[in-house]
């Protein structure tokens, strides 16, 4: 088969390796829609190495249809159309029994792990299946949809860290596709206005046509004022942090409002530091959350909210590859020119 290998960091090959096989309890699945996430580019890049593996197949955002079951599989048949929850939690640490799956002691990841959907065919692991991270999807569901479902998960444990409900002023910094997916579920939240900042003109413009109230210029305005004076002086309920800069942390504490909430969301690379005036988080009382991956309950959630198009995340896809053309379907996830960029086997 056909498969996008990462050989080192930096170093992409796609080439043809052996088609895997189902071992008891595992899935074949030809992969028909796999989308490409700033963690793979961060991967590519080395700046994120927790996991990864070489020679390994990368890609955690991924849909298709079995093509063969091994032995005991009982849930599910050729020809279903699938999609999964690509962290598999161990179910028996003290995170996983506190609810906190998304942090699990022992997880483990397709495209980190596991093989991921980069290829023409991926194998799924039988603690997959057993642990309820493979999803029959809803019938009209696109591939691309289902695909997309892992980020809007993952968006969805970032809003529920930060707590956006019905009223707030959501500030979402980075308007790429995880910034545009916050904003369309912080409007499904209820928020009474969501506000972007993004030097971006065109990522500014697919906000606005996205239905985000206001979209800033951070590089033309000072992004506090633009703020402010769309909230009373206040500053917003929430800032989420969708783009991986570090020193964004300090300014979007001094952009909530007192008592607000800060998420810092976006992944940043191992080591990274920020200096923060502790006084805002201190006088302000804000309440500053993290985000890690996503749960089983956040993919079916997203699974719901894509299929019957109250989010439409389709519309983020921009760009779409072969397998084979895997390295051009990077180069135009990182060069800012796509928003959301898919890779496709027919
Ligand atoms: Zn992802
Ligand atoms: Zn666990």
């Amino acid at each position: 088969m056909k498969a996008a290998v990462l050989r080192a960091p930096q170093v992409l090959e796609v080439g043809d390796i052996e088609t895997p096989e189902a071992g008891p309890g595992e899935l074949i699945l030809s992969v028909r829609a796999a989308t490409v996430c700033g963690t793979d580019l961060r991967i590519l890049s080395g700046k994120k190495t927790k996991g990864v593996r070489f020679p390994s197949i990368i890609g955690h955002e991924f849909a298709g249809v079995v093509v063969q079951t091994g032995s005991g599989v009982t849930a599910f048949k050729n020809g279903d159309r699938v999609c999964m929850d690509p962290v598999i939690p161990c179910r028996a640490c003290s995170y996983c029994k506190a609810g906190l799956e998304n942090v699990c002691l022992n997880r483990q990841a397709m495209g980190y792990e596991f093989d991921g959907g980069f290829a023409e065919f991926v194998r799924i692991p039988a603690i997959a299946l057993t642990s309820g991270n493979v999803f029959k999807m809803p019938n009209g569901m696109s591939f691309e949809a289902a695909a997309l479902s892992e980020p809007l998960a993952c968006c969805i444990n970032g809003q529920k860290n930060a707590q956006v409900g019905l009223g707030d002023s959501v500030l979402i910094m980075g308007a790429g596709p995880i910034g545009l997916m916050h904003a369309a579920l912080a409007k499904a939240a209820g928020a009474r206005q969501v506000i972007i900042s993004e030097p971006n003109a065109s990522r500014r413009q697919a906000a606005l046509e996205r239905g985000v109230n206001h979209a800033c210029d951070p590089m033309k305005e000072s992004l506090l004022d633009f703020v402010k004076q769309r909230t009373d002086g206040l500053g917003a309920d929430v800032v989420i942090l969708a783009i991986g800069v570090p020193a964004l942390a300090n300014e979007a504490l001094s952009i909530v409002r007192k008592g607000g909430r800060v998420n810092l969301f976006a992944g940043f690379s191992q080591g990274d530091m920020s200096s923060i005036d502790v006084n805002l988080i201190h006088y302000n009382e804000i309440t500053v959350t993290g985000a890690s991956a996503l749960t089983r309950q956040g993919y079916e959630l997203a699974l719901h909210m894509l299929s019957s198009g109250q989010i439409d995340a389709t519309s983020l896809i921009t760009h779409r590859y072969a397998v084979a053309d895997s390295m051009a379907a990077f180069e135009a996830a990182s060069n800012g020119s796509a928003l959301k960029v898919a890779i496709h086997n027919e």
